[in-house]
Parts: structure tokens; C-alpha cells; sequence
């Protein structure tokens, strides 16, 4: 049954319509927008599109918040000691278990306003290290868990091929590992049936990270990509790996990249954190995206993305939750902007040329950027055609209320938290409201079964 929603205000890429009707057909894609309808739900809030979430490894939200005892181990507690953790957990899920994880992460992702998620998935394997009969066993589960919570997935199955530059894959690495290059083909075929499943679902591609790809294979498939869907890419996240990366070709990852690959705007390399200035203009010149994850990347102590050159080069970026630590995507925004500003002393790191406000363009290109990184095109918010995919700010929380409109993306994203929200919509459906998915009973309780089977948590 087709459908109309009356807000208070919806956010454009231009900027507030207020009192605006959006008119939807029975699948949920917007018909018109500002077409009176008498029939339509009056929404006492603000709608802003989707969050988009650029980058996510579901099974690892089941360690999140574990990894913060550090006394008594004896051991330096950094990025490697807590990817061996990682490891750990990887090792022990079945499929229902991923599903149950990443259907409770998916539905958590929602509440706190994000209606898509890019699925940077490499568990791959049973636990053995045995490829399933369909070998897109696992990705299978990540795609009936978001159809379960109710959001749309871009599932990005990754080229994992060995343990580090030059060195065989780890016996813990074994549910990751795809030896060739046909291998990892045969995996990406078995990914495109599977998304099939979902009519939300789409496809990307990816490799894991150049430690993980031979050279020459990292080479044969960027030549083999056939820029229909995004591809997804871990670079200079840590500077054990700028160094290993050194070592062996004699270049920063990026530089090798840039140098081997035709990197392009269907490219997005995920957190680029350490980069010469060579590296920040060759990004921006090649017009490849970069993932930033603010609030894993300082879980993990990676270090600081050069935000503010990479601006000035007029670099584009989205933002992911990566390990799950934070779920709330206006930390992730907030975290960014703040690093820069405690380094740099300065408060506009999110100014724009004729536009000065820090909140709106701020979400304006976490959005632009990480709808590319689900594999659409759209540069509009909400248009004639598309699922209306939208998180409803409270046109009652105090803040909210009586903040006029240039005040109001930067209300919401500086000062307001998840209880700010009325609910996340997508496809014209609420799918959570009043702080709760629709499925949260059903979510909850087999997650907590899966958690308390693993024993992981305690
Ligand atoms: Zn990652």
C-alpha cells in the first residue's frame, strides 16, 4: 500500500525543506516530495537520510568492549595483540552463530540511525579452514541477518591469501584464506548468487589489505575489476605495516598502489591513516574515497588521519564502525573533527567553501561518499525513485525544539545522542522506534544464547 509521511523537516543536499510531505509507493520508493496528501503521517521531526555505514566486520562486534583489560598480561597491548584476540574469536563461530551476531549488530546499527552497512567480510571458511558446499556459506548468513534487522547490505567479499609481505598464511588465518586468484573468483560468484536472496542486498568486491595479496595478484585483480561495484581496500593502517610494506617493495602501501593499480572513484581504501604528502594528493587525484573509522582506529591506536590536508585536496570520505566499539555514527563525525581540532587548535574542520556549516556538510559527505561505497550513484538525499531510507530526529527533545534552522544539523550532530531519535526508517517502514527495533525480542535473545554458547563474553 503506498504510503506519505508529513515532517516537521527534511534535510536536501541543499538544505531544510520544513513542513514537507513525502509521498512513497507500496514498496517504499519515493513518489513525490512536497505533494500535499490528507492522508499522511504526521511526523512531529526531522528527517535526515540513512547514516551509511562504510565499513563493518559483524562477528568481531562479539569481542566488543572485551579488549580493555590490559594488566597483568605481561605483554604490550597494541593493534597486533588485539588482532590475535580477533583471531581467536573467528576461529570459533558456526554459521547460525554469525547470523545471530551480526543480526543483533544490524539491528543495534539501525537504532542508532544507520539504514545501510558495506559488509568487509573475509571469514570465509568452516573452521577447519575447509570451504563450505556453497562457498558463500558465510556471507549468506550476513545478508539474511540485515534482511533480518531490516537494513540494507553491500556485501564485500575479500582476496585473503596470506599471513603477511612474503609470508604464509598463520594456522589461525585458515577460515580467511583463498590460495589463488580463481579461488577468491569462485568465492565472488558464489557472493553474487547469494545476494540475490535480498532484494536490498548488493555486491562489492575487494582485496584485504596488500600484506594479504601477492603482489602480482594484487595487480591481476584491480586489472580484472570491472569498476561495476565498489572495491573495498585495508591500507596504512598501522605503521608495523607501512614499515613491513617498506621492507618489501620499497614503497608505502599507497604509494605501490597508486603505482600498480588503476586506482579510481570506485576505490575505497579504508582508514589510510599514515600517508606522505605524495600519498594525500595521489588519493585525491585519482579520486579514490577513504573509509575512516574514528572510533576503532583510536580503540586501536592507529593514529590520526591527516584530515585537514586531505580536505584541502578536496579528498572525499565516509565513515564506518570497523570493530563495533561505538555504534552512534555522530561520534565517529564528532571524533574526527575533534582530533583535528585538539592538534590543530582551530574549530572549522569541516568548513567548505560558501558554507560554513560544520554539521551539514559533515554529514553531507559522509553520505555522498559512503553511498558510493554501497555501489549507488545517488548524489541526492531523497529522490523520485528510491527507497526513502531516513533517520527521524525528535522535533520534541529540548535541543531540537528550539534551534532554528541553520542550527539544526549541527544540534543534532554535536549535541544529541541516540535518545534524540524518534526511529530509523527504511523503505518508508520504521524499522526501530522509541529506542527499540521492531525485532528486538527475538534479535536479543539469540545473541545472548550465541554469546553464552561461545562463552566469550565472560
Ligand atoms: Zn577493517
Amino acid at each position: 500500500m503506498s504510503k506519505a509521511y508529513h515532517f516537521k523537516g527534511l534535510l536536501t543536499e541543499k538544505g531544510w525543506l520544513e513542513d514537507v510531505t513525502i509521498n512513497l509507493d507500496d514498496e517504499g520508493r519515493i513518489t513525490s516530495i512536497g505533494e500535499a496528501n490528507h492522508t499522511a503521517e504526521k511526523v512531529n521531526g526531522y528527517a535526515l537520510p540513512g547514516f551509511q555505514n562504510a565499513h563493518s566486520h559483524a562477528f568481531q562486534y562479539a569481542m566488543a568492549g572485551l579488549a580493555e583489560l590490559h594488566e597483568g598480561t605481561g605483554v604490550p597491548d597494541d593493534f597486533w595483540s588485539w588482532r590475535s584476540a580477533m583471531y581467536d574469536l573467528a576461529l570459533q563461530i558456526d554459521p547460525d552463530q554469525l547470523q545471530h551476531i551480526a543480526a543483533m549488530l544490524y539491528s543495534e546499527m539501525a537504532r542508532h540511525g544507520y539504514t545501510a552497512v558495506a559488509e568487509f567480510h573475509y571469514v570465509h571458511h568452516d573452521k577447519n579452514g575447509q570451504p563450505y558446499s556453497q562457498l558463500a556459506e558465510l556471507g549468506s548468513r550476513l545478508v539474511a541477518a540485515a534482511e533480518q534487522a531490516g537494513i540494507h547490505i553491500t556485501l564485500v567479499p575479500m582476496f585473503y591469501q596470506q599471513g603477511g609481505f612474503g609470508k604464509p598464511a598463520e594456522d589461525k588465518q585458515k577460515r580467511f584464506i583463498s590460495p589463488t586468484i580463481e579461488d577468491y573468483y569462485h568465492l565472488l560468484e558464489s557472493s553474487r548468487q547469494v545476494v540475490k536472496a535480498y532484494d536490498k542486498a548488493k555486491l562489492g568486491q575487494g582485496i584485504h589489505s596488500l600484506r594479504a595479496v601477492k603482489p602480482e595478484d594484487v595487480v591481476q585483480v584491480c586489472k580484472d575489476f570491472g569498476n561495476d561495484r565498489p572495491f573495498h581496500f585495508h591500507v596504512s593502517e598501522q605503521l608495523k605495516e607501512i614499515n613491513d610494506c617498506l621492507a618489501f617493495h620499497g614503497q608505502r602501501p599507497v604509494e605501490w598502489l597508486l603505482n600498480h593499480a588503476d586506482v579510481n572513484d570506485n576505490y575505497h581504501l579504508v582508514h589510510a591513516t599514515h600517508l606522505s604528502d605524495a600519498e594525500v594528493e595521489g588519493i585525491a587525484k585519482s579520486g579514490a574515497h577513504v573509509v575512516l573509522c574514528p572510533t576503532t582506529e583510536g580503540n586501536l591506536g592507529d593514529g590520526l588521519f591527516r584530515f585537514n590536508d586531505f580536505q584541502n585536496t578536496k579528498g572525499r570520505w565516509s565513515i564506518g564502525t570497523d570493530s563495533h566499539v561505538s555504534l552512534n555514527p555522530l561520534e565517529e563525525l564528532r571524533l574526527l573533527d575533534y582530533g583535528q581540532r585538539l592538534t590543530t587548535h582551530k574549530r572549522n574542520t569541516y568548513y567548505q567553501p560558501n558554507r560554513g556549516d560544520s554539521g551539514f556538510n559533515a554529514l553531507k559527505m559522509a553520505w555522498q561518499s559512503g553511498r558510493k561505497a554501497m555501489g549507488h550513484a545517488a548524489h541526492e538525499f531523497f529522490a523520485v525513485g528510491q527507497y526513502f531510507d531516513a533517520v527521524v530526529a525528535d522535533g520534541n527533545a529540548p535541543l531540537i525544539a528550539t534551534a532554528g534552522s541553520q542550527h539544526l544539523c549541527n544540534t543534532i550532530v554535536y549535541s544529541s545522542d541516540v535518545s534524540n531519535f524518534l526511529g530509523t526508517m527504511v523503505a518508508g517502514e520504521w524499522i526501530t522506534s522509541e529506542g527499540k527495533h521492531q525485532k528486538t525480542d527475538e534479535i536479543s535473545s539469540n545473541f545472548i544464547k550465541t554469546m553464552n554458547d561461545l562463552k566469550s563474553r565472560l
